[in-house]
C-alpha cells in the first residue's frame, strides 16, 4: 500500500494478498459513508436512541475541593449501553456492515468487553456473529462469555500460542480470509491495518465533539488539559479528536504502568522506552517485543489496557508533540478508584481509573481557574472480582466467594 493509511511512518496495511479486495471494499464503504451528509446524523440518532447519547459531562466538585487545584470535569462514556465507549465503534461499524450488505460479523476479544458489544450490535442488526477469544480468557471471563452466548453469538475458544488476545486476533484474521464475501471483521480499537484506525477513530470522535461543546456550554471556555487512558487507543483518539486543533488544550494519554515501568511488568508502549518499532497484526507501530520480534507478556490490573501494540495515530501524535504520554501503576489506579468512588459516587472501570490517577497527580499543581477533563471510558461493575481482590479488606466478600465456589463444585 502507498501512503494511504500512514501517519508519518506508522500504520499501513500489512495484509495477505487475498484480503486486499475486501479491505478496499471496506475503504470505499467508509469513504462513501463519510461523504454522505445523512450518515453522521443517522449514527448520532442511533446512538441517542440505543445508547443514551449524548453522554453527560459531570463536574466533580468534591474531588476538585479535595485536591484544591484545577476544576475537574468528567465525560461519562460509562453511561453507554454495555457500559463503555466500545458501543460507539461497534454500532458505527454495524451501519457500515448494512451499507456493504454483509450478513455476518466476527470479532476478537480479550477481556470480553468488545465481544459483548459486538454481540449486542449483531443482535440489534440481525447479523450472525462469531467471537474469537483465547481459551485462557474464556476461562477467566466466564460472565462475558455467558452474555455473548445469550445474545446469540458463537464464542470460539482459541487454543494456539498463549491462548489470549493476540491469538484470538490471528484466528479472527484466518476466519476473515476464508469468509470475506459475507463477513465483516469488527476490529475493536484504533489499531490493525488501514482503514481500521481511521474508522474506529471516526466513530469514537463523537466523544470529543460532544465533550468540547458541553464543557464550553458549562464553563464558557475550553479545558487546559484532557486525560484519557490508552489500551489500543480508541477512547483516547475519540476524546482527543475534539481538541486536536485547539493548541491551548494539552492532551495526555495514560498507559498501564502495571507494577512500574522499570519492572518490565507493564503495558506502557509510548510512555516507556521498552517498546520498539515493528510490524505485526497488519500494521506498523511501537510494540512491546523482544529482539527477535516475539511479543512480550504485558501486565496490567486493567485487562482492557493489557495489549502489546498501540494506535499508529497516537504514535504519530507523540512524535508531533501533540499528545503527552504517561503511565500510572496498578497501585496508583486502585487508590484513584477508591477516592473517586468515595468522593463522587462514581465507579470508573479500572482502565478509566488510569486517566483519573494521572489527573489526580497533576490537578493539585494547577490553579483553581484552570480546568481539566477526564474521559471515564467505562463503568467498573465488570471489575468487581479484581477490585475486591485488590482492596482485600472484606471478610464477608471472601466468605461469599468461597460459598459460591463450593456451590459450583457441588
Ligand atoms: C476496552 C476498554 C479500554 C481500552 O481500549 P481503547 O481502545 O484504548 O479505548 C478502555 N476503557 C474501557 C472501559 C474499555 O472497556
Amino acid at each position: 500500500m502507498s501512503t494511504a493509511g500512514y501517519y508519518s511512518q506508522y500504520g499501513g496495511a500489512f495484509i495477505p494478498e487475498i484480503l486486499v479486495a475486501t479491505i478496499q471494499e471496506l475503504e470505499r464503504a467508509f469513504a462513501d459513508a463519510q461523504a454522505d451528509p445523512a450518515f453522521w446524523p443517522e449514527f448520532r440518532q442511533l446512538m441517542a436512541s440505543y445508547s443514551g447519547r449524548p453522554t453527560p459531562v459531570t463536574f466533580a466538585g468534591n474531588l476538585t475541593q479535595h485536591f484544591g487545584g484545577a476544576q475537574i470535569y468528567i465525560k461519562r462514556e460509562d453511561l453507554n449501553h454495555t457500559g463503555a465507549h466500545k458501543a460507539n465503534n461497534v454500532m458505527g461499524q454495524g451501519l457500515l456492515v448494512q451499507r456493504m450488505g454483509k450478513k455476518r460479523v466476527i470479532a476478537e476479544t480479550g477481556a470480553g468487553q468488545h465481544g459483548v458489544a459486538t454481540a449486542t450490535m449483531a443482535a440489534k442488526f440481525g447479523l450472525d456473529c462469531t467471537i474469537y477469544m483465547g481459551a485462557v480468557d474464556v476461562a477467566r471471563q466466564r460472565p462475558n462469555v455467558f452474555w455473548m452466548e445469550r445474545l446469540g453469538a458463537t464464542v470460539v475458544p482459541v487454543t494456539d500460542g498463549s491462548q489470549t488476545l493476540k491469538d484470538a486476533i490471528n484466528e479472527a484474521m484466518r476466519d476473515w480470509v476464508t469468509n470475506m464475501d459475507d463477513t465483516h471483521y469488527v476490529l475493536g480499537t484504533a489499531c490493525g491495518p488501514h482503514p481500521f484506525p481511521a474508522i474506529v477513530s471516526y466513530f469514537q470522535s463523537i466523544i470529543g465533539t460532544e465533550a468540547r461543546q458541553q464543557l464550553h456550554d458549562i464553563t464558557g471556555r475550553l479545558p487546559d488539559r484532557v486525560y484519557a487512558c490508552v489500551g489500543g487507543g480508541s477512547n483516547a483518539m475519540g476524546m482527543f479528536s475534539g481538541f486536536l486543533d485547539d493548541a491551548g488544550v494539552e492532551l495526555i494519554g495514560v498507559e498501564a504502568g502495571g507494577e512500574g515501568v522499570d519492572t518490565g511488568r507493564h503495558a506502557a508502549r509510548l510512555a516507556s522506552t521498552d517498546a520498539s518499532l515493528g510490524v505485526a497484526q497488519g500494521y506498523k507501530t511501537y510494540f512491546l517485543q523482544d529482539e527477535d520480534g516475539q511479543m512480550r507478556e504485558t501486565h496490567s490490573v486493567a485487562a482492557g489496557l493489557d495489549y502489546v501494540g498501540v494506535s499508529p495515530i497516537l504514535a504519530h501524535h507523540k512524535d508531533q508533540g501533540r499528545v503527552r504520554f504517561e503511565a500510572t501503576t496498578d497501585d496508583e489506579v486502585i487508590e484513584a478508584l477508591r477516592l473517586t468512588m468515595q468522593k463522587e459516587g462514581l465507579i470508573p472501570a479500572l482502565e478509566s481509573a488510569h486517566a483519573f490517577a494521572q489527573a489526580f497527580k497533576e490537578a493539585p499543581t494547577l490553579s483553581p481557574d484552570q480546568i481539566i477533563l477526564i474521559n471515564q471510558s467505562g463503568r467498573g461493575d465488570k471489575d468487581i472480582f479484581t477490585v475486591a481482590d485488590a482492596f482485600n479488606d472484606d471478610p464477608a466478600w471472601q466468605a461469599f466467594i468461597q460459598n459460591k465456589a463450593e456451590q459450583y463444585r457441588a
